[in-house]
Parts: C-alpha cells; structure tokens; sequence
C-alpha cells in the first residue's frame, strides 16, 4: 500500500481533512487535477469564516494549502482519472498512468460552473463569456457586462463588476422573480444593475468577440439584442461525482454525494466532505466535514481516534 488514505480535491475539505488525517497518524497523500483551491479561490471575499472578518477566497486557500502541506504529500497536476476497489484496497490511477494503492478514499472533488446551453456560448468562452468575475471582470472595466442568473452568485458577481468600474451591467434571469437573498438584491438595486427579468439567453453573437446577447421573453418568446461586450455566466453548479459514480456511490437526485453523519458514503472505505456532498456548500462546512472524514477513515485503517 502507497498510502493509507488518499484525499482527491484540494479545496477547504481536502486540506482539513489532510490536516486531520496526518495528525490522526494516517499516512495520507492529497491529489488535486490542478494547484488546489477549488470554487473557493474565486470568491473575491470572504467574510464568513471565523477568524477572517474579511480574506479573499485566493488568500484563503493559499494560507489553507501552506498549512495542508505542512502534513500531506500533495500532488498537484495529480489528477485521479480512474479509481477501482478490491479486497478493501483501492488502486487509484492518475492521468499520467501512476498507479497508487491506498486503504480508505475520501472525495472532496467539489462542484464545477454548469455551462449555459445557447447558441455561441462555446465558440466565445474566453473570448467575451467568463464563469468568474473576480478573475476576468477587470477586462470590462468601463464596458458593458451581463450576467446571467438568478441566485446570491450571480447578484453578487453584478455587484462586484458594477464597484469595479463596468459602465453597465445587465443581470439577466429566465424568471419574473429572483432566488438570491432579499440583501443581495436591494445592494445590486442601489449599486445600478439593471435587472432583465423573464428572459431566456437563445444566443451570443460577434465576431472575434462576444458583441451582443439574444434574449427572448420567457412568456411570449418575443426576442430582444442586448448589445454587450462580456457575458458572466452564474447558473450554479454541478457535483464533480464522476469517480463516486466509478465507484458506485449511492448519489442523491441532484448528483451529489450522499454520506452519514460521519461522511460515509454508500461504499466502505469511501467517504466524502465539502461541496460534493451538497447542503450549505461553504468554505466552514466543507472544512468541518474534511475533518469529520478523515478521522471517520480510522475505523477502516485499524487505528483509533478519541471521540
Ligand atoms: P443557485 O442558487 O442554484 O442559483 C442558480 C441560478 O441560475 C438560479 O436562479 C437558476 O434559475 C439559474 N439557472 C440554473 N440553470 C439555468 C439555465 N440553464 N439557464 C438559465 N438560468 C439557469 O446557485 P448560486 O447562485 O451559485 O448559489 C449556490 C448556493 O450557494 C446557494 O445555496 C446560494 O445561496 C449559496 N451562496 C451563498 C452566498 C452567500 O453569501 N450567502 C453567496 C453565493 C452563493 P431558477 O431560479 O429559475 O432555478
């Protein structure tokens, strides 16, 4: 056996949970397909994590990664691409074909951005259309931006790119009301986002670049050009469940991971913690669940925890 556990995912769930596991005496290894920091690292503020009245999410994640290492052997660029159980011994294959053997898994793989499905969305990403204002809104700076969405991300990304300087910004939404939070929606109202209520995003059109966003009224398909030189896309996310499917996982109705009190999922030996597994999907909870879960591995590693 490489490994007594291995943690796949370097966002809050899988750092805690490193910490945790290697402090518990688990010789652990964390893998992350990229440099780690997951959705949290494009908050561009976080103000609820104790401790922190006020951090960036980079910042955040940046700190919560130094102290992770301090314990695990962290294989950034270690994308875990196939994963099979034997024996209660997992064999775990990264896309470069390393194969490691490990005794107890947890997934901490988070969420991804779901894509908007319109004519021209793939031919202008990165080319006009961005998932991340805090990453690509200064490009617009002085311009105008839509963003589409109803929930607290995408009334926040409007807020975030009207304070940076965008000349205009359009909030757009398929339905006549909004999800986000009653306080989200009075500060994108007095910050100046102009809110397109009912209306259905049919295509983005230009020609090297995004220039103009086609709409059509959800209740009569009437269509309206919104000409625009940037489109932020904010319609929520999808569970990065592909290994739990692999490894048959018991999921829930929307993908996502389902575990007991102590982060087991259906599959001995596997457990799961942070945004895969659904439910309030902050950066304290996923913390607090890697934690949970890699000390709940113990009881699969022959080893003992204090609880
Ligand atoms: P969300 O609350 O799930 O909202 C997604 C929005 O996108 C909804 O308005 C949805 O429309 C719309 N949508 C989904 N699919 C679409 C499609 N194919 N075309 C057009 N529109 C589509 O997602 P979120 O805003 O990313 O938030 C995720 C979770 O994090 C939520 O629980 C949220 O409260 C939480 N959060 C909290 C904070 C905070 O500061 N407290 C900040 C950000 C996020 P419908 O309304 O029609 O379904």
């Amino acid at each position: 056996m490489d490994y007594e556990l291995a943690i796949i995912g370097g966002g809050p769930a899988g750092y805690s949970a490193g910490i945790y596991a290697v402090r518990a005496g688990i010789k652990t290894a964390l893998f992350d397909k990229g440099m780690g920091g997951g959705l949290a690292a494009i908050a561009p503020n976080i103000e609820n994590y104790a401790g922190f009245s006020s951090i960036s999410g980079v910042e955040l994640m940046e700190k919560m990664k130094d102290h992770a290492k301090q314990y695990v052997d962290f294989h950034e660029y270690g994308e875990i691409v196939d994963i099979t159980k034997k024996d209660n011994l997992f064999t775990l294959t990264t896309s470069e074909k390393k194969i490691y053997q490990v005794g107890a898994v947890v997934l901490a793989m988070g969420t991804e951005h779901r894509k908007l499905d319109a004519k021209g969305i793939a031919e202008f990403e990165g080319k006009g259309i961005s998932y991340c204002a805090t990453c690509d809104g200064f490009f617009f700076k002085d311009k105008t931006v839509c963003v589409v969405g109803g929930g607290n991300s995408a009334l926040i990304e409007a807020i975030y790119l009207k304070q940076i300087g965008c000349k205009q910004v359009y909030l757009i939404h398929r339905r006549d009301t909004l999800r986000g939070e009653d306080a989200y929606i009075k500060d994108a109202e007095e910050a100046g986002v102009s809110f397109v209520l009912n209306s259905v995003v049919k295509e983005v059109k230009g020609e090297q670049v995004v220039a103009s966003v086609v709409v059509s009224e959800a209740d009569s398909d009437e269509e309206h050009e919104i000409k625009t030189d940037g489109i932020f896309v904010s319609i929520g996310v999808i569970p990065q469940n592909h290994l739990a499917k692999t490894l048959n996982c018991d999921l829930d109705k929307w993908g996502y991971v389902k575990v007991d009190g102590q982060m087991r999922t259906s599959v001995k030996g596997v457990y799961a913690a942070g945004d895969i597994t659904g439910g309030l999907r902050q950066v304290i909870t996923a913390a607090a669940e890697g934690a949970i879960a890699a000390l709940t591995s113990t009881e699969v590693l022959g080893k003992q925890y204090p609880y």
